[in-house]
């Protein structure tokens, strides 16, 4: 399927109230007939609370349907609400991703003591001072469950390291000691070693870990019917294990088609492009870079060399692998990553997601819907259905750039043999205008802005248009009817 586009169902503050997935099951055609093809869901498994976002994991094998946490249902509903609602999608033409969050676990049910050694939270190799006993919350019975489904009960042993002792109340990273036993080795290298980042760090060359997740995955694919993973976290989790994760869903479990993706939150492509050569290219990524060009253009008034926009991005670099989009969840203001993109900028940044050649577009719901936490912005509801709309219809043939000018860039999609071209333009400072050329086939004819915001360009005999912008603004321009 030509220009599929992705959507992130959820941001921090979507609704908690549990109704989260019957309106999905509601909502699913109309997503569909607005453009929508893949789904990306919010963590399914139960955490601390029915306030939990998501990425606090509790139990991965409670998806909202035992009382525990002091809750049966997550915050977007139980369990019966959420196989309706993917299957429901399904039957709407919409792929479902599940997010799952493989990095560590929260919320433990008792304490635990054992020989740790604290480490220099700048750099995870330094150890600091001696070993010793510590406390801390590491043990994990489901007595809610019930040894349901699975029976293993997670001690201090299957993970690598916390972040508190409890014994000292002291607050500090925590490397767990063992026999052979260290922090997963092939992660990120920022930090000296970046594979600790919250609660409980899931130790993941303990064989019973591998055993138990392998099973786990192959029961929640079954169980739910979701068509791919997002995978969280992936700085902090070994490569190999993702690898043979990833190896294990397509081959073992005959899933040729699962698509994998996953968030590498890093702005250097050296380190990316590393990854996917350690996850064999079976994984795609969010184009973190991308994101941060975006951000930083919004922030310059005007001053960033739109030239470079896509330099050292991964849709640039590794087309095939890329997974653009604006903002997300935790990048939203208030957030662990916050690097929000300003509103100003946003939907001159969807005109470089939806309407180039390459990457896998994803829309975020905190544009799509507005924020509707702390600080609340105005839904891109319309705008966003219309340039959906433009990405369907007319993102087609050869792409010819005119990244000319610092301020003023744009490109012309030529179209082919079913589809008229689109034109693209960006101004990012004062109002400018740009001759492109659409094709001498359409010479004589005229091209609307589907932005709406200015007049008609008739296209010379030459097949040229003179396309015009407002300043720090975005139109994208398409044959007459
Ligand atoms: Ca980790």
């Amino acid at each position: 399927m030509a220009n599929e586009i992705m959507i992130q169902s959820f941001e921090w503050d979507t609704d908690g109230s549990g109704n989260f997935y019957k309106k999905l099951k509601e909502d699913a055609k109309n997503l569909k007939e607005n453009g929508i093809d893949g789904i990306w869901l919010p963590p399914m498994t139960k955490g601390g609370s029915d306030m939990d976002v998501g990425y606090g994991v509790y139990d991965l094998w409670d998806l909202g349907e035992f009382d525990q946490k002091g809750t049966v249902r997550t915050k977007y509903g139980s369990k019966k609400d959420l196989i309706e609602a993917i299957k429901a999608l399904k039957e709407a033409g919409i792929r479902t991703y599940a997010d799952v969050v493989l990095n560590h676990k929260g919320n433990a049910d008792f304490t635990e003591e054992f020989k740790a050694i604290m480490v220099d939270q700048n750099n995870r190799d330094q150890d600091v001072g001696e070993a010793s006993d510590i406390e801390a919350w590491t043990g994990f019975d489901f007595k809610g469950r019930a040894g349901k489904y699975s029976d293993m009960t997670w001690h201090y042993y299957h993970f690598s390291g916390v972040d508190y002792d409890v014994k000292t109340e002291t607050p500090a990273i925590f490397r767990i000691l063992g026999d052979g036993k260290y922090w997963d080795r092939d992660v990120s290298s920022e930090k000296g070693n970046f594979d600790y980042l919250m609660n409980c760090d899931i130790d993941h060359d303990h064989p019973e870990v591998i055993e138990e997740i392998f099973k786990w995955a192959d029961w929640f694919i079954d169980e739910t019917g979701v068509d791919g993973f997002r995978y969280d976290a992936l700085k902090h989790i070994s490569s190999d294990f993702i690898r043979d994760l990833t190896t294990h869903i397509i081959k073992d479990k005959g899933k040729e088609n699962f698509y994998l993706f996953g968030e590498f939150w890093q702005y250097n492509k050296e380190e990316i492009s590393a990854y996917l050569e350690k996850t064999d290219y079976k994984i795609d990524l969010f184009d973190v870079p991308l994101h941060f060009h975006m951000q930083e253009a919004s922030k310059s008034m005007g001053n960033y060399d739109m030239r470079n926009i896509f330099d050292n991005t991964l849709v640039k670099d590794f087309p095939a692998q890329a997974v653009t989009f604006v903002d997300n969840h935790d990048s939203q203001p208030g957030q662990s990553l916050e690097s929000w993109v300003e509103d100003w900028f946003k939907e001159i940044a969807y005109a470089l997601i939806l309407f180039r050649k390459d990457g896998y577009p994803c829309i975020f719901a905190g544009d799509y819907y507005g924020l509707k936490g702390e600080v609340k912005t105005k839904p891109m509801y319309d705008k966003l259905n219309t340039m959906m709309e433009v990405r369907k219809n007319h993102n087609f043939g050869d792409e010819d750039d005119y990244f000319d000018h610092p301020s003023v860039v744009g490109w012309v999609r030529r179209g082919d043999g079913d589809h008229s071209p689109l034109a693209v333009l960006i101004s990012i400072k004062d109002a400018a205008e740009k001759q492109m050329f659409v094709g001498k086939a359409y010479a004589g004819s005229t091209f609307i802005d589907k932005s709406g915001k200015n007049d008609p360009v008739k296209i010379d005999g030459e097949g040229n248009g003179l396309f015009t912008v407002g300043p720090g603004s975005v139109t994208y321009w398409v044959k007459e009817k």
